[in-house]
């Protein structure tokens, strides 16, 4: 090995049976350049999934969940109402399994989320974007009733919360034992983050604060109004403080039954709203600053944690979520500002040398 290279690996020290098995267990990585002097701020990059985000976890434990009680049926197609992430993470899924994959999902959602669904070989069903969150849901309804599939239900079901408490909630225990953790900060989508987060953190760390967020201009908690529902948890109407919101994953126009738990029982301790704005420009600084590439709703945690780290007290220790990766937002506003043609500085550096110039 060449003398000066210092960094070796010896690899996981297991073989994987299938991609599956590569889901959870995402890292915990220090934040160096933005935090403030004295606070110790974390991230759980779950970008490190093998289709990229949280919602992997999810998708296999719907699953198999289903799998295991009979509900699901070999072969059977499933279906869900999806932002996105929960469609790619089913579709991984679905993939390795082999049943077929239907998504619904509003056509205001990125592109890209489309096409990674369908290049795992899923169907995906777009709905009007004036229907919102309610109607791509109803939609999903309507397919299953009508062809017998099987409704993944991510907004109501137990699978949800339940692995994040088996698994993501776990390895935050792990990671900090033995150390001081004082803030969780996390945005809701389903709310099976922090549902399961809640669960675990509420026993075995009561004096770590868990911050929830949601966007500013659409603070259903906040609002204190109490979200109408059917008899198995399904919401009955949108929510009346919702707003279109460009923190894609986060909030819906209802509140979901899972969530509702987090509010029951008290699971989180501060309610901080943040523009999408403010997401979108820490997650831009997290990728130029520290090479952490994440999507809005990440930047978005990450800007509620740098308001607490920016008021916290030397040696207070803050753990941000980050849901998924910047990959996923190619086409939408967060790269907006970012070229695909070579800017004047580009176009001074290639003009500084005489060879390989274009045009
Ligand atoms: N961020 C993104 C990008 C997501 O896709 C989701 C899931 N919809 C969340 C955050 C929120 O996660 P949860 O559903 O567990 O509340």
């Amino acid at each position: 090995m060449d003398a000066i290279t210092q960094r070796t690996t010896s690899g996981r020290g297991r073989l994987y049976d299938s991609i599956l098995e590569t889901i959870g267990n995402t890292p915990v990585i220090r934040v160096n350049n933005l935090a403030p002097d004295g606070v110790r701020l974390y991230v759980k990059a779950e970008f490190f999934n093998p289709a990229a985000s949280v919602k992997d976890r999810l998708a296999l434990n719907i699953i198999e969940t289903a799998e295991r009680t009979g509900a699901l049926k070999p072969g059977q197609t499933i279906v869900e109402a999806t932002s996105g992430n929960t469609g790619i993470g089913l579709a991984m899924v679905c993939a390795q399994k082999g049943y077929p994959l239907v998504v619904t999902m509003a056509d205001s959602f990125s592109v890209e989320r489309r096409r990674l669904m369908r290049m795992f070989g899923a169907k995906v069903v777009l709905t009007p974007r004036s229907e919102k969150g309610t109607g791509m849901y109803m939609k999903a309804v309507e397919l299953a009733e009508t062809h017998g599939w099987f409704l993944a239900r991510q907004f109501e079901t137990e699978a949800n919360a339940d692995i994040h408490e088996a698994t993501t909630a776990r390895e935050i225990i792990g990671d900090f034992a033995g150390d001081r953790l004082d803030h969780v900060v996390m945005g809701y989508g389903t709310g099976g983050t922090v549902a399961g987060i809640a669960r675990v953190l509420r026993k075995e760390r009561p004096e770590t604060r868990i911050v929830l967020s949601e966007p500013a201009n659409a603070q259903l908690i906040a609002s204190g109004i109490v979200q109408k529902r059917g008899p198995d948890g399904s919401p009955a109407e949108s929510h009346s403080a919702f707003e279109p919101h460009p923190i894609q994953g986060w909030t819906p126009d209802f509140i979901p039954n899972v969530l509702q738990e987090v509010i029951d029982t008290g699971g989180f301790d501060d309610l901080v709203p943040v523009t999408g704005a403010e997401g979108m420009a820490w997650a831009r600084k997290l990728a130029r600053q520290e090479g952490i590439l994440t999507g809005v709703s990440g930047g978005a945690s990450f800007a509620v944690a740098m308001g607490i780290a920016e008021r916290a007290q030397p040696g207070t220790v803050i753990l941000a979520m980050l849901p998924d990766t910047g990959e996923r937002y190619l086409t939408t506003p967060l790269f907006e500002d970012i070229p695909e043609d070579m800017d004047d500085e580009e176009k001074a550096l290639s003009e500084s040398t005489p060879g390989y110039r274009l045009g």
